[in-house]
């Protein structure tokens, strides 16, 4: 389809891979979306939800188009102009700060908002205010990948790129289904997959998704059991010769105690723990010692479990011991879920993280971010995360939140706890496109933002590539940009340095911070990434190349010795066993068509039809015992809560194993769709990521009273 010269270049605003688009406005605001065929991501092709990405702007039945406010919790919301929005905030949390410190006060937002956001919002929250309350449903997806490569490569730095998929002939995909959740990037696989045969696939998950209708061998393992694999995998190799010793002496350290480790347990009795078949696990780990590149897929599967930083050193480990690292097509790629959770992590988004890859811990790191801010001191203490800020609203510490471009009541774990605690808030900010969100009845001040494509920014993709968005439309009503609204309130407060005359001011000062670091890209001009179409960092302005398409090609890795860590981490179980009240275990996930919590892709009829409704996924043995027929209701309860959904009977999932999807919330005001009342928020000790692939449930049939 043939575009005219107003169209702009853009990047689809749903998942990590960060496909290029082409978006071109009409007459009447409308915009019509498709595929860049110039990008190197995606060449032109969008998977269905970008095909139907003009949606997110067209249809703006929902849009909020005023600021709102109540002035008091039993009041209804009315409109207020921005400045008395804004004003009452900022007099709110300016009482708080001054009577409770400002610990009192939190920030929660989003992997979808864009760098700038990011930029400012940390800027806001950790230099001004003085506290690291800024925490994202970024920690809900990929902050058990970002402790794991600080840990093992000293940084929290993406070592590949997608061209490394054509260059690998041994691909291991684990926790993930990119084939629904990442389309485009495995239309490159089974591209790669089609023209090189031999190239061989491996994948890891408790289902048989469509992923694995590419995979030389699936290991369909018992949930939760990833530490054990991994090690068996790394005995099989290392008893096979299939290490490479010169990596581990000249480049790594710690493969004695992890060698130990892993010949504590045979081969035979991992297999078993596993559930998988022990020739099965042989032949992958043959897969992998045979290969000359052996590239890791991974994402919520590892990451979104109390043992996520185990899960993601244990496969990084298999990367270290076989110096398949720094070199092409090989190495882990993390595939991050949000199309910017990975901008986030350059701005130091997260409520232990500063800017650059700098560490709270270290108090120069702190220092060279307040002078250059011009800000307070930096508090040392990390912020609360994701679910210990609702844990602090619920007993009162926290007696503010703000949250932005976000929906926790339904993406967080064992929500109903979570509603109770905004409910208790002292009060609350909803900064939103849309008016879905369940968290707008808690709201006292409601603050409707711009959109995809009505706002300027950049963004970062999984492959460490920042690319340009455009603003292509006028955004309805009175809605702003969240950059706009963020320093309008900051200013309010009475806070310096936050009067940029453009969005690209703000961009600039995010640059100039990264300047002497491992992402230096300082003084790359939005006029350079357009002009380049995107850059991968590290980058300097003007080089010949568009950026750095692989790190550690030289094997000196960001840790004090230079050298990589092998974490000898031991296998252990901290999740909800399954017991005779609650015998099922319960993994949720993700669906094709939908995105998140369904508030924009849930306005696409083309895009419901996949799955209109919410459903469970039992194997037909369970569903035999429980007297359950395909598409019978059953009720999915857990020591938290429970849904009623639709039995979907399918051989694809193992017996005593159940799946939710995640995307529904709340419909008509019945909660009994939401996956997450059930599901577990306890987090991993380090990331404080929760596990939702793993909780307890009982499941019934359900009988009419
Ligand atoms: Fe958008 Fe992801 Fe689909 Fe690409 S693969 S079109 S980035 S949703």
């Amino acid at each position: 389809m043939a575009h005219s010269a107003v169209a702009l270049p853009s990047t689809c605003c749903y998942c990590g891979v960060g496909c290029g688009v082409l978006v071109e406005p009409d007459k009447q605001g409308d915009v019509r979306v498709t595929g860049n065929p110039d990008y190197p991501v995606n060449r032109g092709a969008l998977c269905s939800k970008g095909l139907h990405l003009q949606y997110t702007v067209n249809d703006r039945r929902d849009r909020l188009l005023f600021p709102q406010m109540r002035y008091a919790k039993s009041r209804p919301l009315q409109r207020v102009s921005w400045d008395e929005a804004l004003e009452r905030t900022a007099a709110v949390f300016t009482t708080f700060i001054r009577q409770y410190g400002p610990d009192s006060v939190a920030f929660y937002a989003s992997g979808q908002c864009l760098t700038e956001e990011y930029y400012v919002l940390n800027k806001l929250m950790k230099g001004f205010i003085g506290s690291n309350n800024l925490d994202t449903n970024s920690r809900l997806c990929m902050s058990s990948a970002v402790v794991g490569y600080k840990m093992a490569l000293g940084e929290d730095s993406v070592p590949v790129c997608y061209d490394d998929i054509e260059l690998a002939d041994c691909l291991l995909v684990t926790g993930a289904n990119p084939a629904w959740c990442h389309p485009i990037l495995w239309r490159r696989v089974e591209a790669h997959k089609a023209a090189n045969p031999a190239t061989k696939i491996i994948v890891v998950d408790p289902r048989v998704t469509d992923t694995c209708t590419l995979a030389d061998v699936h290991l369909q393992l018992l949930p939760g059991t990833d530490v054990v694999l991994h090690q068996a995998l790394a005995r099989v190799l290392i008893e096979n010769g299939d290490i490479d010793l010169n990596f581990i002496e000249q480049h790594a350290e710690g493969f004695e105690a992890y060698k130990k480790l892993v010949f504590e347990r045979s081969v035979a009795e991992a297999a078993d723990l596993c559930g998988v078949a022990e020739a099965d696990l042989r032949r992958a780990a043959g897969y992998i010692g045979a290969a000359q590149g052996f590239l890791s897929m991974w994402t919520m599967g590892l990451n979104q479990s109390v043992v996520g930083v185990d899960k993601n050193l244990s496969l990084l480990n298999l990367h270290l011991i076989t110096g398949q690292i720094g070199k092409p097509g090989a190495g882990p790629l993390s595939l991050t879920g949000q199309p910017n959770a990975m901008g986030g992590r350059e701005v130091g988004g997260l409520s232990n993280l500063l800017p650059a890859h700098r560490n709270l811990a270290n108090a120069q790191h702190r220092t060279e971010v307040q002078q250059f801010w011009g800000s307070g001191p930096l508090a040392e203490k990390p912020g609360y995360t994701a679910t210990e800020m609702f844990e602090a609203l619920e007993d009162g510490r926290l007696k503010a939140i703000w949250i932005v471009c976000t929906n926790p009541l339904t993406s967080l774990p064992n929500v109903r706890q979570a509603e109770a605690a905004l409910a208790k808030a002292r009060f609350v900010v909803v900064q939103d496109i849309s008016s879905k969100p369940e968290t707008l009845a808690y709201a006292d001040v409601v603050l409707p933002a711009a959109a995809w494509a009505e706002k300027e920014g950049t963004m970062t993709n999984s492959e460490r590539r920042i690319s340009y968005l455009p603003r292509v439309v006028a955004a309805p009503g009175e809605a702003l940009p969240d950059v706009e609204i963020l320093c309008r309130f900051a200013r309010k407060m009475g806070f310096s340095g936050f009067d940029y005359a453009t969005t690209e001011a703000i961009y600039l000062e995010h640059t100039r911070l990264t300047a002497g670091t491992t992402l230096d890209i300082a003084g790359l001009t939005y006029a350079e990434l357009r002009q380049r179409g995107s850059v991968q960092w590290p980058y300097r302005p003007g080089q010949a190349a568009s950026g750095t398409p692989r790190l550690f090609t030289d094997h000196r890795f960001y840790t004090p010795s230079g050298r990589a860590q092998i974490h000898p981490v031991a296998a252990t179980f901290r999740s909800e066993a399954p017991d005779l009240d609650f015998p099922f275990i319960l993994t949720t996930g993700r669906l094709r068509d939908q995105w998140h919590t369904m508030t924009k892709t849930g306005k696409v009829s083309k895009l419901r039809q996949h799955s209109p409704q919410a459903f469970i996924e039992v194997h037909p043995h369970d569903a035999q015992a429980l007297q359950v027929q395909e598409g019978e209701l059953v009720t999915v309860s857990s020591r938290r809560g429970s849904v009623r959904v639709a039995a979907r009977l399918t051989t694809g999932i193992r017996p005593g194993v159940v799946f939710l999807p995640m995307h529904w919330g709340k419909i008509l005001g019945s909660d009994l769709h939401r996956a997450n009342n059930v599901t577990s928020n306890a987090v991993d000790p380090i990331s404080k990521e929760p596990d939702f692939k793993f909780c307890a449930v009982q499941l019934e049939k359900y009988r009419k009273p």
